[in-house]
């Protein structure tokens, strides 16, 4: 299967969609297959002219990987493939020629084997798995009505489901990315009216969607035009099937009329296809509407059935194959199947994530997406609810949700409460072993990039938009913490703060005093905790580690509380510069930043001898590229080292608090005690950490913090972009760094929640089995090539936002333990390693049954 679903994903989604388009009829007299001839023999492999657009596209999107040769052996294989199981070349045959590898039927389910999880995974990852699904239950007959296949497609190791049936619990998800939500956005954009273009039009103008159409010179109308004709063609072959079901004679005989009023005909059809323009669509917009008036409530999802969600496409898929498979079709339904199977992929992997040169760029960009087109809040909800129980085994979810005020958490919770009982007992009534789901909600807030650009001139400090916004938000969360005691029941469904979205150019600083504040907030009912989304997005690695250990320190971070992925911590240092040729790329802020927290986390450790010619190469980089940090601004006095590590140190507290001229001058302890008591102070300040109290006594250090945040000609020199070589010193220095850090969360009982799908695709990486989780926590995993960890961090395993990355948490577990098993770690071990993680997900779970 090596290859194919590569291979897939180019026919599927990468070939431009003028491939698509047909001539112009010929004459009236002509057909429309001969008119069509050309394009309908696209997507055959037969055809030398679609194969050379096929293998210049292969070598174009993975042109480390293969030369020509291969290529022409990978094409040749499945056209082999495919002749020899069906006799046919079209590449519709290589749906059900993979579903049939993949699935087998067992115990009325279709299952994966579990050895092809993995390749599953790749295949879903390039092409909408529905389509396989689809291709499977056609070629083994099953009626798609009365049988409905999961969601998510069960494996067949029963012994690793025996050890999750015990329970586990999700630490980690998204309300607004999870259940059906892709799904339910997919159908609703086929239940928009063709003509009614208002959605359809923010959605493709939007920025963030279809980058890669519109850098290769497609408009905007033409993506929009595009997608109506994708819905007309669905129109057309929905049309297509029950002229197929129906007796074809009666159908046209008796229903002739209502035939010729309600239906395409084949040449109208082709005729809508070949418009350039919206303004030449107009023309049929009399009978498009008709058409599509009769046929719009298949795409009405009810919340009595929420699983219509993903069972409508995969049922007219169904039927789209089977028509395939039994032989009956025209050459045109194949050109009009093939055409709509590349519109499908291309729109709908808009709304869900691959892993394809997805960087968290990228990724960020769908959370703006990931509602959609759908205005139905419920219907996500009630698919949320309807996936976890269909699981069978998750004892505890912690919810994600953005700040709401308090009128509309309390209408929430009622929601959430009511959905949550609605299918306890539906699930209840097929399963007693079945119990109740317990739910938590966390706030989190949405970070924000700073911009000099954006209206953040020189009066203001770094960040302050965000910074204002913020304490807004978090306004609503403290109100709903100052409830009265008679809402305890409201009050006790909020159990953590976290805050989410880029990380580039907002750093956990912002956040300290907000969490500070809820903290404080929330210790009378100490029913609160704390997690925050870091070390997911970089420019350097070194970055990403510093920003783990900000949170530590400027949001007070301690024993129970947790950290979102925090990959660069479990990441090999050695392997990521390699990989980046020894070259990074930073800003000069980050750099000097990076240097002096490097240098004096290295220093703090005894160790100092043994690191000697590190450290004084970290503070000649020090001295270097500070100088040149400073360079623009005329300062008038000289700092060290010390002075500017200080400085950092202040980066936890309120800008607000630093007065534009002057200083606190608090050279005696005592003074420093006074200004911490006041009120606001106690977390607008981060006296609570250990170092503040030294940081703030230096006058030198907060001048520097002063500089830091409002001195424009800083900002500007600090945002500007070097490539740095790396010298081997540097990348010692980060390994030991990472170590270190390590260390430190271990020792604070601190611990990660994991993402595996999640953490793959958004940091590049590959194999499952490179995951930077396994760099920090493998509790009994033994390999001689292996070196045992110093300190195993608790890990749960969650799946973040599971609609958009195609999976549930059940298969989260499974994926990492056959990634385990193909890397040759033991079976016992593995078995016992999933064991561990479960058991850690409910230990980790932020609710808990016995209050607090
Ligand atoms: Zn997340």
């Amino acid at each position: 299967m090596i290859n194919a679903d590569r291979l897939m994903r180019i026919m599927y989604k990468e070939l431009d969609f003028n491939l698509f388009a047909l001539n112009k009829l010929d004459t009236e007299n002509k057909s429309v297959a001969e008119n069509g001839m050309k394009q309908f023999s696209m997507f055959d492999l037969k055809n030398d002219q679609f194969i050379k657009i096929l293998k210049n596209k292969y070598l174009e999107v993975y042109p480390d990987n293969y030369n020509m040769d291969e290529v022409n052996i990978i094409i040749e294989e499945q056209k082999q493939n495919i002749q020899n199981k069906f006799g046919q070349t079209n590449t519709l045959f290589l749906f059900p020629f993979y579903a049939e590898k993949l699935f087998k039927f067992v115990n009325s389910h279709i299952r994966v084997d579990f050895n092809d999880i993995l390749e599953w995974d790749g295949f879903i990852n390039k092409v909408d798995g529905n389509i396989f699904i689809a291709a499977f239950l056609a070629s083994n007959n099953i009626n798609s009505n009365a049988y409905q296949p999961d969601e998510i497609i069960s494996h067949t190791n029963n012994r690793l489901y025996k050890i999750l049936d015990k329970g586990v619990a999700e630490n980690h998800m998204h309300l607004k990315a999870s259940g059906y939500t892709s799904d339910l956005n997919w159908v609703t954009l086929l239940g928009h009216k063709i003509f009614d273009t208002e959605a359809l039009t923010k959605f493709v103008s939007n920025e963030n969607n279809f980058g890669k159409l519109k850098t290769s010179g497609k408009k905007n109308e033409d993506i929009i035009l595009y997608i109506q004709k994708i819905k007309l063609v669905r129109i057309y072959l929905m049309q297509f099937i029950d002229v197929y079901k129906s007796d074809n004679k009666y159908f046209l005989e008796e229903k002739k009329k209502e035939y010729t009023d309600y239906c395409i005909s084949e040449k109208e059809m082709y005729r809508m296809l070949v418009v350039n323009t919206s303004v030449e669509l107009e023309v049929f917009r009399e009978k498009i509407q008709k058409v599509e008036r009769i046929r719009r409530h298949n795409f009405r999802i009810n919340t009595a059935d929420i699983k219509q969600s993903y069972l409508i496409e995969r049922k007219f898929l169904t039927e789209l194959f089977t028509i395939l498979l039994n032989n009956e079709f025209t050459r045109f339904f194949m050109y009009l199947f093939n055409f709509y199977l590349a519109g499908l992929n291309l729109i709908k992997f808009e709304f869900v994530q691959d892993n394809i040169g997805m960087g968290f760029g990228k990724f960020k960009e769908k959370e703006s997406v990931k509602e959609g087109f759908l205005n139905n809040n419920l219907l996500i909800y009630e698919s949320v609810f309807d996936k976890y129980y269909k699981e069978g085994n998750i004892k505890k979810i912690e919810i994600r949700i953005a700040p709401k005020s308090k009128k509309d958490l309390i209408k929430l919770i009622d929601t959430l409460n009511k959905t949550n009982e609605k299918y306890y007992r539906k699930y209840k009534a097929k399963n007693e072993a079945i119990s109740k789901i317990e739910y938590g909600i966390i706030i989190h807030y949405i970070k924000n990039s700073d911009s000099l650009n954006n209206g953040d001139n020189i009066s203001m400090w770094r960040n302050k938009k965000m910074r204002v916004s913020l304490d807004r938000e978090s306004k609503k969360t403290s109100s709903f913490f100052s409830l009265s005691a008679a809402s305890h029941l409201y009050k006790i469904k909020i159990i953590g703060i976290d805050a989410a979205n880029v990380e580039l150019r907002c750093r956990p600083e912002v956040f300290g005093p907000v969490f500070r504040k809820h903290r404080l907030e929330s210790k009378k009912s100490n029913n609160l905790n704390f997690t925050y989304h870091v070390g997911e997005e970089f420019n350097t690695i070194c970055n990403g580690l510093r920003a783990i250990d900000e949170v530590v320190e400027f949001l007070n971070f301690r024993r129970n509380d947790r950290l979102g992925h925090a990959l660069a911590l479990g990441m090999e240092i050695k392997t990521y510069f390699t990989k980046k040729r020894n070259f990074l790329t930073s800003t000069l802020q980050d750099y000097v930043d990076d240097i002096i927290w490097m240098y004096y986390l290295v220093a703090s450790e005894n160790s100092v001898d043994y690191h000697s010619n590190m450290l004084l190469y970290l503070a000649e980089e020090f001295e270097k590229y500070s100088k040149k940090l400073f360079c623009n601004t005329k300062l008038c006095f000289e700092f060290s080292m010390y002075d500017y590590m200080c400085a950092y140190q202040l980066r936890g507290d309120n800008p607000s608090e630093y007065k534009v001229s002057e200083v606190f001058e608090c050279r005696k302890m005592m003074i420093y005690e006074n200004i911490m008591k006041k009120p606001n102070k106690k977390y607008q300040l981060n006296s609570d950490n250990k170092k503040h109290q030294e940081a703030f006594m230096n006058k030198k250090a907060q001048k520097l913090y002063y500089l830091y945040h409002n001195n424009l000609l800083l900002r500007q020199q600090g945002q500007q972009t070097e490539i740095f070589e790396v010298q081997s010193y540097y990348i010692e220095a980060v390994e030991l760094a990472q170590n270190l850090l390590q260390k430190k969360i271990y020792e604070k009982g601190i611990s990660v929640e994991v993402n595996p799908s999640s953490n793959r695709k958004i940091s590049s990486i590959t194999k499952f089995i490179d995951l930077p989780a396994f760099g920090i926590n493998r509790v009994g995993l033994k390999k001689e090539s292996l070196k045992d960890l110093d300190y195993h961090i608790p890990v749960s395993i969650n799946t973040d936002d599971s609609s958009i990355f195609q999976t549930n948490l059940n298969n989260e577990y499974s994926m990492l333990a056959a990634a385990l098993f193909r890397y040759g770690f033991a079976n016992e071990d593995v078995y016992q390693y999933i064991e561990y993680l479960r058991k850690s997900s409910l230990e980790q779970s932020f609710i808990r049954e016995v209050p607090f």
